[in-house]
């Protein structure tokens, strides 16, 4: 088989076999095919698509591009979340330990930044020591002993999603269905869970730009997650704004402290709770949603929530006291404002935008080199809606260079709109 041959085919509208798609996935992560190749085929890919079948032919040979876990000797449910991507977005760092606290074994396998997106263990790493580059052996302890661990792709399991998801986001091919289907199903289906979450972003910091989009995307996940024996249930959530009031590496991880501590921002929460609600009904722990959002506002009100955090953040060898006194810890040198200019409502946030500034901020270098400065970040004062007047703090940005800092805060202020007439923000969650 040749690579060239199977672009060629892809570009005359031919369909991929099995054994095809497993040739150049197991190939690629053995080195055998090169960037330059796989690039080529991820490029048709991206114009041509792919068909159910194909879908599911990818995701499985990125599957067997590694291991596979087994979790079945636990009592347990077993089971993840997973997010399409966004700007804010920290919810696995807050549901993560509050279902394992619930009693469910969370064996979470994440990504770090992809194209303007934030990435969930950059902003692990962010907690001094914090290791997510464990081996299997360990993460299958931390999942038995703590009942959540969260780690990368690693050379074990799904070393094949761990290579082009670092190309795709070299190359900038980070919307396509197929590769966001086999890319996250093939990281989760590894783990071996029984039931998953996800939450399906959408708006204009959202890969899936539409609802439409987005469903399209909901439908060949369950379709993945179904005949790999799994039950997947997804919510579309809103990402026309970051959630929560921060974004970033360190601020994000402060931001996650307050909100299991019971201080958490309204939609991070709701968003929390949700997902959460349809992962205690998969495990058969909660009948309905009352019953759900009970236990999970439980859990984070006796403060075992945190607690189950911090247990989690030292079995990956963090330094716990970093959380107990979050603000304490990694003062960023150079932070800034942007302020309102005149009177008005905040009409529009361009989340695609605000995303890049943020990972200009947080990522200092990219490329094989990568170095985060994980003081990065910015916080924002106003969201969609809020009324303003001139001198208002809008947001505020935070790094340890002072250009990068001057830079964001020039194209923030042109990303966050001021609008004359009050709008309402579109709904958090769609039905
Ligand atoms: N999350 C992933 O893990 N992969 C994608 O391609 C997009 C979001």
């Amino acid at each position: 088989m040749n690579v060239a041959r199977l672009v060629e085919a892809k570009r005359s509208g031919y369909t991929h076999t099995p054994d095809e798609i497993k040739f150049l996935i197991h190939n690629y992560s053995h080195g055998e095919v090169s960037d330059s190749e796989m690039t080529a085929w991820i490029k048709t890919v991206y114009t041509y698509g792919m068909s159910d079948e194909e879908i599911l032919a990818l995701v499985d040979a990125m599957i067997t591009s590694g291991e596979m876990m087994d979790f079945s000797h636990l009592p347990n449910f077993v089971a993840d979340k997973h997010s399409t991507g966004g700007v804010g977005d920290k919810v696995s760092l807050i549901l993560g330990p509050l279902m394992a606290e619930a009693g469910l074994a969370i064996p979470m396998i994440s990504g770090r930044s992809l194209g303007h997106t934030g990435g969930t263990l950059d902003k692990l790493e962010s907690i001094p020591g914090f290791r997510t580059d464990l081996s299997t052996d360990e993460f299958r302890n931390i999942v038995e002993r703590v009942g959540i661990s969260m780690i990368g792709q690693t050379d074990e399991i799904c070393p094949a999603d761990k290579k082009m998801y670092a190309l795709r986001d070299a190359i900038g091919i980070t919307q396509s269905i197929p590769f966001i289907c086999g890319s996250i199903m093939s990281k989760k289906i590894a783990e071996g869970i029984q039931g998953l979450v996800l939450d399906i972003k959408v708006g204009n910091g959202a890969f899936m730009k539409t609802v439409a989009e987005a469903r399209e995307l909901g439908e060949k996940l369950v379709m993945v997650g179904r005949q790999f024996g799994i039950s997947v249930e997804v919510i579309f959530s809103d990402m026309n704004q970051p959630l929560g009031f921060d974004a970033g590496l360190w601020i994000e991880i402060q931001e996650s402290i307050l909100a299991l501590q019971g201080e958490g921002p309204e939609d991070l929460m709701e968003v929390t709770f949700e997902l959460g609600g349809s992962l205690l009904k998969q495990a058969g722990m909660a009948s309905t949603k009352k019953e759900a959002r009970d236990i999970q506002t439980s859990l984070i009100q006796n403060g075992s929530a945190f607690q189950k955090f911090v247990e989690m953040v030292e079995a990956h060898h963090g330094d716990s006291s970093s959380l107990k006194n979050p603000n304490d810890y990694s003062k960023a040198t150079y932070v800034s404002n942007v302020n309102a200019d005149r009177t008005g409502f905040i009409s529009a946030m361009d989340t695609l935008e605000i995303g890049r500034i943020v990972n200009s901020l947080t990522i200092v270098k990219s490329g094989k080199n990568r170095e985060l400065d994980i003081t990065g970040g910015i916080r924002f004062e106003k969201k969609l809606g809020y009324e303003v007047r001139p001198g208002d703090t809008l947001a505020v940005c935070s790094g340890r260079d002072q250009k990068r800092v001057e830079e964001a805060i020039m194209r923030l202020s042109s990303a966050i709109r001021i609008g004359e007439k009050p709008i309402v923000p579109p709904k958090l969650l769609q039905p």
